[in-house]
């Protein structure tokens, strides 16, 4: 069942998503060498309860009914999505993807971003750069009028056409006061299929794109996804109210690039 938002909602879901955005914000003053994914998701959960919202990942039971142990997800080089906060140190030429999911209010944030660790290889940067925008051409052409699979035509298409796989079992999804609604939202699909796009829709669109082939599978601790090939993978991942004409973004990367410009100076 599809619920559509009202502005009062919408409200609420950006304010809940614009914390993401300032949470992303205070991971990437930490990421470089030598830092652990467990001290980011310390600082991340503090940093969320502070603001008087809830880390929606942390005790989310997947389907075998393992809880999350983390508040974010943090996805090293090959790992796709849903990597567990671990001591295991970042290393310069990692890339690290972190998810970020919180409650506020009684409505979701959800958001993800793909950090470089250090000197990262070129052709791994450039992985990061499609992925990003895939993601924003993804959302330019989620409009009023237009379908799901409108979506996922434009996200696979680009990234198909710079030759990098696009995984099919893990996709976007609705949001709202749960962070997971219908409909679901593919990265790959059919122009013109799927349910219609509406005012009021709230998807959280989130391309994971891998560097050499798209298949994956599943570590043995039950979450962390992972590249067959062991080739990095990126994710990038944000938060839409759809309009018409053009979508608002509710969540931000405002915040993660003044880090990552200050980090230059
Ligand atoms: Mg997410
Ligand atoms: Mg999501």
């Amino acid at each position: 069942m599809i619920f559509l938002k009202t502005e009062d909602e919408i409200e609420q879901l950006r304010a809940s998503n614009q914390l993401v955005g300032r949470t992303l914000a205070e991971v990437a003053k930490l990421i470089e060498p030598g830092v652990t994914t467990i001290q980011l998701d310390k600082v991340a959960e503090e940093f969320i309860r502070d603001n008087g919202a809830i880390p929606t990942f942390k005790g989310f039971k997947n389907h075998l009914g393992i809880p999350f142990t983390g508040s974010l997800c943090t996805s090293v080089n090959d790992e796709v999505v849903h990597g567990i906060p671990n001591d295991v140190p970042l290393k310069d030429g990692d890339i690290v993807s972190v998810d970020c999911g919180t409650l506020l209010n009684g409505f979701c944030g959800d958001s993800a971003y793909t950090f470089c660790v250090g000197e990262v290889d070129e052709t791994v940067k450039q992985l990061l750069r499609i992925t990003e925008a895939s993601l924003l051409k993804g959302i330019e052409t989620a409009v009023v009028g237009k379908r799901i699979g409108d979506i996922g035509y434009t996200i696979q298409q680009f990234c198909e056409s710079e030759s990098y796989g696009v995984v099919r079992e893990f996709v976007g999804h609705g949001i709202g006061r749960d962070m997971h609604e219908d409909p679901q939202v593919p990265n790959y699909g059919r122009r013109g299929t799927g349910p219609l796009l509406k005012r009021g829709l709230c998807l959280s669109i989130e391309p994971m794109i891998t560097q050499g082939k798209r298949e994956i599978f599943m570590d043995k601790d039950g979450w962390t996804v992972k590249t067959v090939d062991g080739l990095p993978a990126a994710h990038f991942e944000h938060t839409i109210a759809v309009a018409a004409g053009k979508s608002e973004i509710l969540s931000t990367f405002e915040y993660v690039e003044e880090v990552l410009r200050n980090k230059l100076k």
